[in-house]
């Protein structure tokens, strides 16, 4: 790894200022992503400052805030699990975060670090797009369906920071990842539903993750065959090292069916 400066803010205004005044600067949250991609040389441009968010106080915590949960862009996936209002009202949030890594990268991974990362097999982002979250940034919030708009490209200029997540109050969201192992595991397919509004939002099928808007619009209309059949054409999948594309195609319409049954079993 070749050298690179440590930057530790001392409050979110101090790290807003010091990300819009310094080239070549990083953001580094709980650094699960980052820190891999230091060691392997993969970051582009290098960076030649890393700037710590982990312990700003300002993005961390979960809140309610009128008829939403805010979620602190650096709270840790162990936080986001152990909270009421996540287990209360969030439910689907908590069980993808369970099913992220083991527990050494739940202590350290964020909600921040999974959006600007933008893998399209992040976790949390299928959940995210099924509740219609908002990412919070130091100027701006940016509805979720806006922000992923290339493979690991999102609507962030290069010197904005995301602060929170906003999540609605009162949806009922189902959650299902489908990897090799129950742990430490890439996703093949990962999705999250709504009934109301009909939301259908899958990962590791296309180069975002994405919402299935055909199968979304048949759900609307309480055509869940027709649902079915269109999600097959809503998903761009690939071959690759996990899995094969025909594989993938099998795997999403299994998985919409046996949510959506969940969903009519109540
Ligand atoms: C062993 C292992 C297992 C994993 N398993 C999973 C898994 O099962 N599912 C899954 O989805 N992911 C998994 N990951 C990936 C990773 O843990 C998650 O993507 C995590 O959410 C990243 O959060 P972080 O805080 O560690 O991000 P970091 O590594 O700190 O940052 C990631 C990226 O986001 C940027 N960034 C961070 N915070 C901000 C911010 N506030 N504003 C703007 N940019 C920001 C950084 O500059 C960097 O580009 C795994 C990683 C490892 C090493």
């Amino acid at each position: 790894m070749h050298k690179v400066k440590f930057i530790r803010p001392t409050s979110l205004a101090d790290a807003v200022q010091i990300y819009r005044t310094t080239p070549g600067c990083r953001p580094l949250a709980g650094g699960t992503d980052l820190m891999v991609m230091l060691h392997a040389r993969t970051v582009r441009p290098e960076p030649q400052a890393v700037l710590d968010l982990w312990s700003l106080a300002e993005l961390k915590g979960v809140r309610r805030v009128q008829d939403s949960v805010e979620i602190g862009a650096a709270e840790s996936y162990t936080g986001i699990i152990a909270s009421r209002d996540v287990q209360q009202h969030l439910p689907a949030l908590a069980a993808a975060a369970r099913t992220i890594g083991a527990a050494q990268i739940q202590n350290r991974g964020t909600l921040g670090g999974n959006l600007a990362n933008a893998s399209p097999a992040g976790d949390t982002l299928p959940v995210l797009l099924a509740y219609d979250a908002v990412v919070v940034t130091d100027r701006r919030a940016i509805p979720i369906d806006k922000f992923f708009i290339g493979y690991r490209k999102t609507e962030l200029h290069p010197d904005e920071l995301i602060t929170a997540v906003r999540l609605p109050l009162g949806r009922r969201v189902a959650f299902r990842k489908v990897g090799t192992r129950a742990a430490q595991a890439i996703s093949k397919v990962v999705m999250a539903v709504s009934g109301h509004p009909a939301r259908i939002a899958i990962g590791s099928v296309a180069e975002v993750p994405l919402r299935a808007r055909r199968a979304e619009a048949a759900l609307e209309r309480d055509d869940i065959e027709a649902a079915i059949a269109a999600v097959a054409d809503d998903i761009r999948p690939i071959d690759d090292v996990r899995s094969t594309a025909a594989y993938r195609r099998a795997v999403t319409q299994n998985v919409l069916r046996g949510l959506l049954d969940a969903f009519a079993r109540g």
